[in-house]
């Protein structure tokens, strides 16, 4: 049976890292029809928007899309497309493993945590406004009904995947009202779900937790804004940005795509690591159902790491990105 993807190149380092894994994924045994459309700055000249509404229309009709990073301006510009892409498809969930590889100089070995963050409210509504010339405001939106399915979430998934702890992460010591509402509907989620244990940390507790005991974390679950801070956090325990995968999900679509940036500075370069993406592009097969390929894949990521000739710069090789899907792709046949 033939899947069909949507495919979003994306802006910056985005056309190699996506030629990788989808070269990668065609190189199994799946079928996949991908469907590419653009989106991102490149692409406002043609189409006055970042994001024409081709894109959302195609991810609409075949539910799912990888993707590659898109570019946004800081201070000025426009909206973030990731921000309104996520929001327009009500792309509620953010799951971010963290997860040792081997053959990686990393401080742990034995890493294996899933950040689940919220993906629509919080600081990133975006409604924000200057206050006369000195000043600016920025409100944070935080509503039960997000809270609760974004914590069911996260518990639904620690069922699915055998995990034994969801813990919740806030400021709900200064926040009593936003974080305090996202804390007190987490608990009372966590009431229903009794099989898994729950625990609630303070966000800048848990950023030192992760970094001296990352090992005892197995589900977080928190806001927008903490979500894509910790997240960056957790990439690094286990190798990097270059190794940090990561999924939208909503209950309709899922879009798939690395954690990092458009990386600006090496365009074109055919430098940087493709296997954040690779590794999107696998948890899109699981998400499929296509485990059978997904295993190929990791199987043959694991060991081009372990052999660690063909490795990106960013994982003390010398491979080019081309190179590097060229040697995971071998280690397949
Ligand atoms: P970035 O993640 O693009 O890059 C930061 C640094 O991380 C790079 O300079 C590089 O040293 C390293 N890095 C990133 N990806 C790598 C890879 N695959 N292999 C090796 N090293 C890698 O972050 P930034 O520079 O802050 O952001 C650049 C642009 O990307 C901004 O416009 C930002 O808004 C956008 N962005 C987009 C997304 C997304 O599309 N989901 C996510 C984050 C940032």
């Amino acid at each position: 049976m033939a899947y069909r993807v949507t495919l979003i190149p994306g802006d910056g380092v985005g056309p190699e890292i996506t030629d990788a894994a989808r070269r990668v994924v065609d190189a199994t045994s799946v079928s996949i029809e991908w469907e590419v459309v653009e989106a991102g700055a490149s692409q406002i000249e043609k189409y006055g928007t970042p994001l024409p509404d081709t894109v959302l229309q195609s991810i609409r009709k075949n539910k799912t899309a990888l993707k590659g990073p898109l570019t946004t301006p800081v201070g000025k510009g426009f909206r973030s497309v990731n921000v309104s892409l996520r929001q327009q498809l009500d792309l509620y969930a953010c799951v971010r493993p963290a997860k040792s590889l081997p053959g990686l100089a990393t401080p742990f070995k034995d890493v294996d945590l899933i950040i689940v963050r919220e993906n629509t409210e919080d600081l990133y509504a975006g409604i924000e406004h200057r206050v006369g010339r000195d000043a600016a405001e920025s409100i944070k939106i935080i509503t039960r009904q997000a809270c609760e399915r974004i914590v069911q979430f996260a518990f639904d998934l620690a069922r699915r995947e055998g995990r034994k702890k969801v813990t919740a992460v806030h400021k709900a010591n200064i926040m009593k009202y936003t974080d305090g509402l996202f804390l007190e509907t987490a608990r009372s989620v966590a009431e229903r779900n009794q099989d898994i244990e729950f625990e609630d940390m303070i966000v800048d507790a848990m950023a030192m937790k992760l970094v001296q005991t990352p090992q005892n974390y197995d589900v977080l679950v928190m806001p927008n804004l903490y979500g894509d801070i910790l997240s960056d956090l957790a990439a690094g325990l286990v190798g990097g940005l270059g190794v940090a995968p990561g999924a939208n999900i909503g209950d309709e679509v899922a879009v798939f795509e690395p954690v990092h940036g458009s990386a600006p500075k090496y365009t074109g370069q055919n430098k940087v690591n493709p296997l954040a993406t690779i590794l999107s592009a696998v948890m899109m097969l699981r998400h499929l159902g296509a485990s059978e390929a997904a295993d190929k894949i990791m199987r043959a990521v694991i060991a081009v790491l372990e052999e660690g000739s063909s490795v990106t710069y960013d994982l003390g090789g010398k491979a080019k990105t081309s190179e590097m899907a060229d040697a995971i792709i071998q280690k397949m046949k």
